[in-house]
């Protein structure tokens, strides 16, 4: 089925007791046991696994081409539940410009619990390939990649991450399975934070996992979301699937209104650089169109002059709201090295900005007076 049809029907039939076609939410924690002792309706505890949450999971499994997905309480979540599948003393390579929190977990977190990692431009297959070592097991990517919007050549990533025995991972956050399938492509798991465009409408935190085939590796990252409890609840399992359905439709209009915006910042007098990587112009437009049937609603800018006029633009924005985050109905813009903070490398004068659903040429007016 295609892709649209997969989003509406996928992990979705009308309910076997009523008939309804809306998914139920299923709130119980534990499960009724047959007199013999077992399980024969498959749950047992709500930690272990739940209705809800399956139906999210098959269905972003079904939507990434994949054999299986576990979904956890945020994206942060997913990611850590990776990287503590691994060994102590393994090496990770990850890109220098991965989404902050992950680049950070790496750094503060999980180098506590023994792993190595090396940060590397990810769009220079070489210098990846210079940073394996005996013991790299895993090569996270991220693309497009926040907050430059950079790409990744996923097919030739991930052949490097096989050739050195290890897994490659993608964040396909920014691009979802709508405009990207990373495990089509070579990735062997795929990392979503439904906190975004799967879920769609700013209202539910959550994170997915989704594996290419249901190997051992796998198997320790469902144990841990069992384990470790971090997994996603039953009301955020349905708010996710929910979003999914209009997936493929939202995410053509985000980037169609995307690309009006970008294309108009492009001739504006007072943008110094727009980041986006369905302009012509922008390095990763070669590999984005290989790889992506559209670029997404997420941009960034950097404004002539210094951090002070960003703040001051972003200030006189009446339709984009000041907030961090991505991936809902309404625009938001942020100016992204204060978020980050002390250590970031986002230049100073960069606001990023997640276009939503409302005409573009209210976006663009919008941009004009604040631009001045
Ligand atoms: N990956 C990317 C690309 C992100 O932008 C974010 C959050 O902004 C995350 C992962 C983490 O997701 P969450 O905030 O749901 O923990």
């Amino acid at each position: 089925m295609r892709l649209e049809t997969l989003a509406v029907h996928a992990g979705g039939r009308p309910d076997p007791g009523t008939g309804g076609i809306a998914a139920s939410i299923h709130l119980a924690t534990t499960f009724e046991r047959e007199r013999d002792g077992s399980y024969p309706r498959g749950y047992l505890y709500g930690r272990n696994a739940n209705p809800t949450r399956d139906a999210l999971e098959v269905s972003v499994a079904a939507l990434e081409g994949g054999a299986a997905a576990a979904a956890f309480a945020s994206g942060s979540a997913a990611t850590a539940a990776v990287f503590q599948a691994l060994d102590p003393g393994d090496h990770v390579i990850a890109p220098h410009d991965a989404y902050y929190g992950t680049g950070k977990m790496l750094r503060e977190t999980w180098s506590r619990w023994g792993l190595q990692a090396t940060f590397v431009d990810m769009a220079a297959p070489e210098d990846v390939e210079r940073a394996v070592r005996a013991t790299t097991r895993l090569v996270w990517i991220e693309s497009p990649s926040n907050p430059l919007w950079k790409v990744t050549d996923i097919e030739r990533i991930a052949a490097i991450a096989h050739g050195a025995g290890a897994r490659c991972v993608c964040d396909s956050t920014p691009a979802t399975p709508a405009l990207q399938q990373p495990l089509r492509l070579g990735a062997d798991l795929v990392m979503h934070s439904t906190t975004k465009y799967l879920g769609g409408h700013g209202d539910s935190m959550g994170g997915v996992i989704v594996t290419r085939t249901p190997d051992d590796f796998f198997a320790r990252v469902k144990a841990l979301q069992a384990s470790l409890g971090a997994f996603l609840s039953p009301f955020d399992s349905w708010l996710a699937m929910r979003g999914l359905r209009t997936l493929p439709l939202r995410m053509r209009a985000h980037s169609e209104h995307a690309l009006c915006v970008a294309t108009y910042l492009t001739r504006h007098p007072r943008v110094e650089v727009v980041h986006y990587p369905g302009l012509e112009s922008h390095p990763g437009h070669a590999v984005a169109r290989r790889q992506m049937t559209g670029f997404g609603g997420m941009l960034s800018v950097q404004v002539r002059g210094d951090a002070a006029r960003a703040m001051a633009v972003a200030g006189a924005l009446r339709v984009f709201t000041r907030a961090t985050s991505f991936g809902g109905c309404e625009s938001l813009v942020e100016h992204r090295a204060s978020i980050e903070g002390a250590g970031t490398r986002t230049p100073d004068n960069l606001l990023r900005m997640s276009i939503g659903l409302e005409h573009p040429d209210d976006l663009i007016e919008d941009l004009a007076q604040a631009l001045g």
